[in-house]
C-alpha cells in the first residue's frame, strides 16, 4: 500500500517527550514514509530528543528556541542547506507560566500575557516566515490549538487568548501563503495529558467532563490528533487551508 507522505520532508517542533502531541504526530508522519526532521529547546532537551529521534528514524535532529531568532534563522539555513526542500510543517508549541494557569485571569502578568503570546502564537509568524521559502513546491503548516481559544474553560486563561491569536494567526499565514500553495491549518484538540497540560489547575477536572459529555463519551487519543496531522501534510488535504479541525470526541458541538 502506498505512503501518505512518501517524498515529503516534514518538519516537527515540539517533540519534548513521549507523551508529547508531536511525539504522536511525528510517529505517525514516519510511518507515512516521511524523512522526519526534528528540532528541540535548549541543551537541557538535546539527549532525550536525539533518543527519540533514533526511534522514530529522524533524518536530523536541530536546535530551535522560538524565542531565539538566531535559532529560527540557523533553522533556515540549515535546512536550505540539507537538500533545501521542506514541504510539511508541524508546530506543536506553546508555554505560559504555571501561575497564570492556576490564578484569576484577571491577575494576569503584563510579562506573562506577553511571553505566553510569543511562543505560543508569534512563534507560528516566524516559523512561517523561516520556512516558507523551503515549501519550494507548494506545502502545509499546521499547529495545535485548544477550544479554549472560544470558550471559557477555567484555569486556561492566557493560554486561551494566545490561542486565539494562533488562529487569527492562521487564517493571516493562509491568505498570504495560499498563492504558493502553502495550506496553514489548526488542529483543535481535545485534552491530553502531556507535559503542558500537566501545568494547568485542575486539568484532570477538563478530562473527566469531557469523557462524561463528549458525543463520543471519551477523550481524545493522540493519535487520531496525529492522523488528523497526517491529512493535512498530505495531498489528501490538499483543498483544505485557513482552517481549525476539531479532533476532540466532537465536544466542541455541545451546549451544555
Ligand atoms: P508538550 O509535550 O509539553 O509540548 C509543548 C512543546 O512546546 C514542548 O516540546 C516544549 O519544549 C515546547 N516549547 C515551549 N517553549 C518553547 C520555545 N521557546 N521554543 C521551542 N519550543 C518550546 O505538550 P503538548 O500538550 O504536546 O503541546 C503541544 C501543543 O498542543 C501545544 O501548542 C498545546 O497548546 C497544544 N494542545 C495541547 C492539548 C493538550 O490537552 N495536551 C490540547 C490542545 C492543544 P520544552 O518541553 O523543551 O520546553
Amino acid at each position: 500500500m502506498s505512503k501518505l507522505l512518501e517524498g515529503k520532508t516534514a518538519l516537527v517542533l515540539g517533540v519534548a517527550n513521549k507523551w508529547s502531541l508531536a511525539y504522536a504526530i511525528a510517529r505517525a508522519f514516519t510511518r507515512e514514509g516521511a524523512r522526519l526532521i526534528l528540532t528541540y529547546q535548549g541543551e537541557r532537551q538535546k539527549e532525550t530528543v536525539e533518543e527519540l529521534a533514533q526511534e522514530l528514524k529522524a533524518a536530523r535532529v536541530l536546535a530551535c528556541d522560538v524565542q531565539q531568532q538566531q535559532e529560527i534563522d540557523q533553522l533556515a539555513h540549515t535546512l536550505r542547506g540539507d537538500g533545501g526542500r521542506v514541504d510539511t510543517v508541524m508546530h506543536s508549541i506553546a508555554f505560559a507560566n504555571r501561575e497564570d494557569l492556576s490564578r484569576p485571569f484577571i491577575e494576569t502578568s503584563r510579562s506573562g500575557y506577553l511571553l505566553a503570546q510569543e511562543i505560543s502564537s508569534f512563534s507560528l509568524v516566524a516559523i512561517a516566515r523561516a520556512t516558507s521559502p523551503l515549501m519550494t513546491a507548494g506545502g502545509s503548516l499546521t499547529t495545535l490549538t485548544y477550544l479554549g481559544s472560544a470558550r471559557v474553560v477555567p484555569n486556561y486563561n492566557v493560554m486561551g487568548v494566545a490561542k486565539a491569536a494562533l488562529e487569527a494567526t492562521v487564517r493571516y499565514l493562509a491568505s498570504e501563503l495560499g498563492p504558493q500553495q502553502i495550506r496553514v491549518n489548526a488542529i483543535s484538540a481535545g485534552p491530553v495529558k502531556t507535559a503542558s497540560a500537566r501545568g494547568i489547575k485542575d486539568f484532570s477536572k477538563v478530562l473527566e467532563a469531557v469523557a462524561q459529555h463528549a458525543p463520543l463519551r471519551r477523550n481524545t487519543d493522540p493519535a487520531e490528533v496525529a492522523d488528523a496531522a497526517v491529512f493535512l501534510a498530505s495531498d489528501l488535504g490538499r483543498g483544505l487551508t485557513g482552517n481549525i479541525l476539531f479532533v476532540d470526541a466532537g465536544f466542541q458541538i455541545m451546549g451544555l
